[in-house]
């Protein structure tokens, strides 16, 4: 879609560089940047490391989503790197964000960056009305995620020929399926994690390292086992609505649909109203312009303050915005509703602001005072083996090694809460240290320096944003 946009605006088609071009077309981007040729690229995070020569501007488009954070192999941050980047050669770089982060954020305060607004939403349409469902007195039957009141709701929606979002970020059709007889689960033999249940695939699948499994096995006393599938993904509740709305067309939204050479199709349809009900996951949050979407409804929305997570109260004001930025967008009007059990009333009135300063405001006092990140650097170090026993020695070893090398304070070794991916245990220390580098640059002075052992692997992960 942005592609199309920006062939409207610009009247040139932009090179495109991501992860699924082909080796032909890399080459030819290349070149033509090499030869500077090229004036504009559309790119991924890795398109940071095309050769420029001159090169004049950087647009970090949705500065605050998380996935410009790459946790695997090279850990860095694509937004931060741009930020590096743009500093190294004098350019100007443009953050756009309905939201930001926290970290631009502070920076903003700061007077660190200097901020735009554009005050009217595309097409002046206002931002979406908000209804919350008490799922403690609205009572769900059995195998049921729907309330009858949200139900209600959205038929009026329907009737009036609005599109209809469920939204719930769950893959598959349940994530966690276990035997009445035996109480066996699934677990992914390579990683502590459960198989989530894909019904469509007919398999069991790892969300971490893509193990697929089946249904089969046998019971105690050679019977066949007696599967309880607990809690909803995208899949059940594309079942539940097929029920209650037989006659609409609907579409699950996921990484498992929307991936296929007829996504286009799809989007398509949604686009032309087509297809009146989504059941999407948070793919669906990522700037898509479907034109009849007036009804969201957040299936289950997690408000509890998320134990490790520090973000996760940011994570949620992102993902509303996000979401009810997909609503309304011709001018209707348009009503988000959640379902909870959790009425963290102060956390929904701050999340659905229309003004989301205020939020950021209270949360980036609440790190102040806590001396967390954006105050505070964060350096996550972990540790991996498929020798457990070793794992825990060293990170022992290592521990009480570079707590003596480093002024800052630091935590662990403790079990990562998924303690093995990919059949390697994984054990996590935290540094918190001083906004300087002078912890960075001590630290890899450390590393260099202590050996570890023969088949022990050491991640470090700069302002971390996952913490599993
Ligand atoms: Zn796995
Ligand atoms: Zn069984």
């Amino acid at each position: 879609q942005f592609e199309k946009k920006f062939k409207e605006f610009f009247g040139f088609n932009p090179a495109l560089w991501h992860s699924g071009i082909t080796k032909k077309n890399k080459k030819i981007i290349w070149n033509g940047i090499i030869t500077e040729k090229i004036k504009v690229v559309i790119g991924a995070r890795s398109s940071l490391f095309l050769p420029f020569k001159n090169l004049g501007m950087i647009i970090v488009d949705e500065e605050h989503d998380q996935s410009y954070k790459q946790d695997e192999g090279v850990i860095y941050n694509a937004r931060d790197m741009a930020i590096s980047r743009a500093s190294f050669e004098n350019i100007p770089i443009n953050l756009i964000t309905a939201v930001p982060s926290i970290e631009t954020f502070k920076n903003v305060k700061v007077k660190k960056y200097k901020i735009s607004k554009i005050l009217n939403r595309f097409q002046n349409a206002s931002l979406p009305n908000y209804e919350i469902i008490d799922l403690n007195k609205a009572k769900l039957q059995s195998k049921s995620w729907l309330s009858s009141e949200v139900i209600k709701k959205v038929k009026k929606h329907l009737d009036k020929k609005d599109q209809v979002l469920f939204f719930l970020n769950r893959r598959g059709f349940s994530p966690f399926v276990f035997c009445k007889k035996c109480l066996n689960t699934y677990l992914c033999p390579n990683c502590s994690i459960n198989l989530v249940y894909h019904k469509h695939k007919k398999n069991l699948l790892c969300h971490y390292c893509g193990f697929k499994s089946n249904l089969n096995r046998k019971c105690i006393k050679n019977e066949i086992c007696d599967f309880i599938f607990s809690g909803p993904g995208v899949e059940r509740i594309a079942e539940e609505i097929k029920k209650i709305f037989p006659n609409e067309n609907h579409i699950i939204f996921s990484s498992d649909t929307m991936n296929k050479k007829n996504s286009l199709e799809i989007l398509e349809k949604i686009v032309s109203n087509k297809i009146s009900i989504l059941i999407g996951t948070q793919l669906i949050s990522k700037g898509f312009h479907f034109p009849n979407l007036n009804c969201i409804v957040v299936v289950d929305i997690d408000l509890s303050s998320q134990g490790h997570d520090l973000r996760g109260a940011e994570k949620n004001l992102q993902l509303y915005h996000q979401l009810s930025g997909r609503a309304g967008r011709t001018g209707k009007p348009a009503t988000v509703y959640f379902q909870t059990y959790n009425l963290n009333k102060n956390m929904i009135f701050d999340i659905t602001n229309k003004n989301p300063d205020i939020f950021l405001t209270k949360e980036l006092e609440l790190r102040k005072k806590n001396n967390l990140p954006p105050y505070q650097r964060f350096i996550s170090l972990i540790i991996t083996s498929n020798d457990e026993k070793k794992l825990q020695k060293q990170s022992f070893e290592f521990k009480n090694y570079i707590q003596t090398k480093l002024d800052d304070l630091v935590l662990g070794p403790v079990n990562a809460p998924i303690y093995k991916i990919r059949k390697n245990f994984r054990v996590r220390l935290l540094i918190r240290g001083k906004k300087s580098l002078k912890v960075q640059n001590s630290l890899s002075l450390a590393i260099q320096n202590f050996k570890f052992a023969k088949g022990i692997k050491l991640s470090v992960d700069v302002d971390p944003i996952s913490f599993n």
